[in-house]
């Protein structure tokens, strides 16, 4: 039986072990930290529980599938349920706007809200699933690094239609020329920030994302995100793969340019197979300190970072659901100070998400539990202590504006996290939500490969590599990853 070494226990490296058990490897995975989940993970404090990173939950099939190849009956580790409100916007201007799961009601209720009509809305959002259908299966399911990939069907469909794909305008451009109102182009530009870009800056297939949530639907787990981790560990653990926490892997062992375990607290552990959901900056910068580093992948500009108040609310909100959007009224500023200036702009569209909405014991009686969060550069060493500051009052008054109640007041409890501290708790370089920013249109060529041709059997899974982060990319790595490992082994 081939042994497997996993460095890192995110969520990616919970999907790679699972389908590497399931396929019958040994499976190590060494952890850094007391838990698994890396960014997924959550915590409670004084009757408040609070998902720390994720909370956005689209594409469940992809966790669904790792129960299906481990052969275990999801239904016993893990629920959750589909959204009908996707998201409540707020606007400076006073507009709100509910966007609705059903696809019909969503486009009735933004033409009663803004300057559009039905249809347009409708024609957006197919163009968004052919851009999707389209491409998923080039850039997202497969590696782009192996021959393979470009002699499918897929990918010559692709070619014969890249016109379609919006390759060479930007998001807010090609948003500007199909909508009049500026509010839905606002609206629209906001899934830049899915992948941790700017509008502003990322190519217009990046149009696709709405598909995902309007078609594929968001969805809550029993428990909340942190189930998604933490259901995936137990399932890890019941299949067999072998977990070590509180071990930080040092050095990746390379013999004969072949990868052949790891070093952690001064032991070698030898392998035949080591993957790596350890970012892949650092990866190189510590775990393989004296090989070659692909220099040009590791310097493109990292995607944002998040600053986030987790706050103990004592009153509910009935005008709030799970996801909760207050717009900055100058979205291109906003932007300019996120992946230009690197600093953090006066008015910043601020994000609320709620879980004690759906999963009321995250609260106690009477209160709510909001994981309040704005969009901030990745960290360059800025000074987060007087950014944090000015943040937090800023957001407390334009959402107390919005809401029309002090809501300083009504915060009796709260704990912060900021670019610094996902740095030093994930090990991401710059403390980056999704690795590399996808702010030009090579960027997809331009993540690290799952695996290395210069060193046989060290495979890279995760957030930084191919095909990018967010939890169903990451998922889809080790995927890729598994298959890759199978393939070399046939
Ligand atoms: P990580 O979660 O980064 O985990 C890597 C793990 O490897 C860590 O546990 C770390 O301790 C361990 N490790 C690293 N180096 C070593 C070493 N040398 N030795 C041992 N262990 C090591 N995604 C969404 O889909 N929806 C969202 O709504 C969303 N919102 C987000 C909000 C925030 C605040 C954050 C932080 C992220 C968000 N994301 C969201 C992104 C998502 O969390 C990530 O893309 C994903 O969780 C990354 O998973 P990963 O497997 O790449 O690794």
């Amino acid at each position: 039986q081939q042994k497997v070494i996993v460095i890192g226990a995110g969520i990616s490296g919970l999907a790679t072990s699972i389908r590497l058990r399931s396929q019958g490897y040994d499976v190590s995975v060494f952890e850094a930290n007391s838990y698994p989940g890396g960014k997924l993970t959550a915590f409670s404090a004084e009757g408040y529980r609070f998902d720390m990173g994720p909370s956005l939950f689209t594409m469940p099939q992809f966790v669904e599938e790792l129960f299906k190849v481990a052969d275990k009956p999801i239904s016993d580790y893990f629920e959750y349920k589909k959204k009908e409100v996707v998201c409540n916007y707020f606007y400076e201007d006073g507009t709100t706007f509910s966007a609705l799961a059903d696809e019909e009601k969503f486009a009735e209720q933004a033409a009663k809200t803004f300057e559009v009509d039905e249809a347009t809305v409708l024609n957006y959002l197919h163009r968004s699933k052919s851009k999707y259908d389209l491409t998923a299966s080039l850039f997202l399911e497969k590696s782009l690094h192996k021959t393979s990939t470009y002699l499918s069907k897929d990918t010559l469909k692709a070619i014969f239609n890249i016109n379609s794909l919006d390759l060479n305008t930007t998001l807010s451009n090609y948003n500007a020329k199909v909508f009049k109102d500026e509010r839905l182009q606002q609206f629209y530009n906001r899934f830049a920030t899915y992948n941790g870009s700017s509008p502003y800056q990322t190519p217009g297939i990046m149009s696709m994302i709405p598909h995902l949530e309007q078609y594929f639907g968001t969805y809550i787990p029993k428990g909340g995100m942190h189930q998604i981790s933490m259901s995936l560990y137990t399932l890890a653990q019941d299949i067999g793969v072998k977990f070590h926490l509180n071990t930080n892997v040092d050095e990746i062992l390379v013999e004969k340019s072949k990868a052949a375990g790891i070093i952690a607290n001064g032991k070698h552990i030898y392998a035949d197979i080591v993957v790596s959901n350890s970012d892949v900056v650092p990866t190189y910068r510590r775990l393989l300190k004296g090989h070659k580093a692909p220099e040009r992948i590791l310097k493109q500009p990292r995607s944002s970072s998040a600053l986030i108040f987790y706050w103990g609310i004592t009153r509910e909100f009935p005008e709030l659901d799970l996801h909760n959007i207050f717009f900055s009224k100058d979205y291109e500023t906003e932007f300019d100070y996120i992946f230009n200036k690197k600093e953090v702009h006066h008015d910043p569209t601020v994000y609320i998400n709620i879980t004690s909405k759906d999963v009321p014991k995250d609260a106690p009686d009477g209160c709510e539990n909001w994981f309040t969060m704005i969009n901030v550069p990745s960290n360059t060493g800025q000074d987060w202590g007087s950014i944090i500051k000015a943040a937090r009052q800023n957001i407390i008054t334009k959402v107390s504006r919005l809401l029309n109640e002090d809501i300083s007041k009504l915060i009796t409890y709260e704990a912060v996290l900021d670019p610094k501290s996902i740095e030093s708790k994930t090990q991401s370089y710059q403390g980056a939500l999704y690795g590399a920013s996808s702010n030009n249109k090579y960027a997809a060529f331009l993540r690290h490969p799952n695996f290395k041709q210069s060193i046989k059997n060290l495979y890279f899974c995760g957030g930084s590599v191919h095909p990018g982060g967010g939890i169903p990319l990451c998922l889809l790595s080790g995927k890729i990853v598994s298959e890759l490992i199978q393939k070399a082994n046939q």
